[in-house]
């Protein structure tokens, strides 16, 4: 949606970047959002999209945005770090369709007032899952958290820190320990390797920036540009391409619905 947040984690792909990033952002309004994502329906049928940030719900007018391309395009899943989950949004929002993932921050939350929000919007019927960053300094809360999420029914899907940390850089720098405690197996980069194999992202899923261009996906970034989305001529690539970069560690490869089970699309999200 957009490179703003309310919070300021040191474990963020964007960490250091706020000031720069935000800057690249179109201002556009609700209903021109939505014309564009009718004009992509009409033309390409319905997308399963998921919306992440920066903090989606400090985009302008989100909640009408979600709602509006909820009747256009779903499943939606919305990615959050729940601090403006709000009770307008929960009776507005259709969660037949639209999902919401939460992240626990422990440098801005509580565990006893975080859970009871999600125990709110659970209960509300909105699926999800709920994510917590592997980042070193906090792994020693792991056991404690993951125990007291179990206590309301819900678990906790731990994902690995990507970055620098004291010099090591992770997730290679985890040690055996740490690993097991993540449920890391140790063929994790070899499992995530990609390079070189045929990828259908930008002919059947791509990832949408701020300022309306269109991305192949997350890690090739703007070193492959295929459009922009509010250009009327915009076209996804023709065929699958190799990909170009060593490892695809958020699987984002796996969004792209499979020929045979089409329904399937989506699901890895919750
Ligand atoms: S990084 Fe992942 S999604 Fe991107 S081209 Fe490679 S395999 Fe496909």
């Amino acid at each position: 949606m957009h490179w703003r947040c309310n919070y300021r984690c040191a474990y963020c792909f964007f960490d250091g970047h706020w000031e720069e990033y935000g800057r690249r952002f179109l201002s556009k309004s609700t209903p021109e959002w939505l014309a564009c994502w009718s004009r992509i329906q009409e033309r390409c049928g319905r997308a399963a999209v998921n919306i992440t940030g920066g903090e989606p719900f400090v985009f302008p007018d989100f909640i009408a945005l979600a709602c509006g391309l909820s009747r256009l395009h779903w499943p939606i899943n919305i990615s959050t770090n729940a601090s403006l989950l709000s009770d307008e949004f929960m009776a507005a929002a259709d969660p037949q369709r639209i999902s919401v993932s939460v992240s626990f921050h422990p440098g801005y939350h509580q565990p006893a007032p975080f859970l009871e929000r999600l125990r709110k919007l659970r209960a509300a019927g909105f699926a999800g899952c709920n994510n917590f960053v592997a980042f070193p300094p906090q792994l020693g809360l792991l056991p404690e958290l993951t125990a007291r999420f179990q206590e309301i029914g819900e678990s906790l899907k731990v994902v690995p820190f990507i970055g620098t940390f004291q010099g090591r850089s992770y997730p290679e720098g985890y040690t055996a320990e740490q690993k097991k405690l993540l449920g890391m197996s140790d063929d994790w980069a070899e499992r995530k390797r990609r390079k070189g194999r045929p990828c259908l992202a930008g002919q059947r899923s791509a990832l949408l920036l701020p300022d309306g261009n269109v991305a192949r996906c997350g890690q090739i970034g703007d070193r492959r540009i295929i459009g922009n989305i509010f250009d009327p001529g915009f076209a996804f690539l023709a065929q699958a391409e190799p990909c170009d970069v060593e490892l695809c560690p958020c699987d984002e490869w796996k969004v792209i619905p499979d020929e045979k089970a089409p329904d399937q699309a989506g699901a890895w999200i919750s």
